[in-house]
């Protein structure tokens, strides 16, 4: 996701804690006590502008929604955001999604958000893409046994290259979709990258997942 350099977003984290969990290590099996509630809780990977978190918390008000994003000229947005809505049930970590199993204990998280993750089509930066196995055993590790991976994409080689690397993982595939719009979902919430494809009329793609212990 591109965006302006925003030189005033990292005083504007500090100043919004509240919203943006700094050391978000500290909540590590302690995700429900910090919500004060025992609902499901849904992690967000690469949560861009937050769109899309800001969707489904409002949807689902009961659920608990933590997104991650690295980038802080982006994820100011987000900020904005949920701010603007009083979202009590949102939280957001400025962090890097490679060291999720200091921030999350085991089968913590019920749901896990891929949404148009960078493809990182060259093979040499296979490592870095959200699907590589590295990042499946922390899914595997987080997720509650009955927990799901719930990933969305238009692009098409990253869509095959984690249906190929999930499945070599043990992955079991409740739903694969060539087509999600086709299937009028009416509980899919869009992301900016979503809406932005879909009105170009390319197909986006989305699989479902769990991963058995
Ligand atoms: N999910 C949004 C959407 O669908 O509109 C944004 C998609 S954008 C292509 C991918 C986002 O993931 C970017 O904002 C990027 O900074 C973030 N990202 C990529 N790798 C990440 C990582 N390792 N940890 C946290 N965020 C990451």
């Amino acid at each position: 996701m591109r965006a302006r350099y925003k030189p005033w977003a990292a005083d504007f984290i500090k100043e919004n804690t509240d919203i943006v969990l700094p050391e978000p290590s500290q909540y590590f099996g302690k995700w429900r006590e910090y919500f004060s509630n025992d609902a499901p809780l849904h992690l967000e990977i690469g949560t861009g502008k937050g769109q899309f978190i800001k969707g489904m918390a409002k949807q689902y008000p009961n659920d608990n929604f933590v997104g991650i994003e690295i980038v802080e000229s982006i994820i100011v947005s987000a900020v904005q955001k949920i701010k603007k809505k009083q979202l009590s049930n949102v939280r957001l970590l400025n962090e890097d999604a490679m060291d999720l199993t200091s921030i999350f204990a085991e089968n913590e998280i019920d749901m896990i958000y891929l949404n148009f993750s960078d493809p990182w089509p060259k093979n040499r930066h296979e490592k870095r893409r959200l699907t590589f196995p590295y990042f499946l055993k922390q899914y595997q590790q987080l997720l509650k046994p009955e927990g799901k991976v719930v990933l969305k994409t238009d692009n098409r080689g990253f869509f095959e290259y984690s249906l190929a690397s999930m499945s070599q993982y043990g992955c079991i595939f409740d739903e694969v979709s060539l087509d999600l719009h086709e299937l009028e979902d009416p509980t899919n919430v869009m992301t900016e990258y979503e809406e932005k494809f879909a009105a170009k009329g390319q197909p986006i793609y989305r699989l479902i997942a769990h991963i058995p212990k």
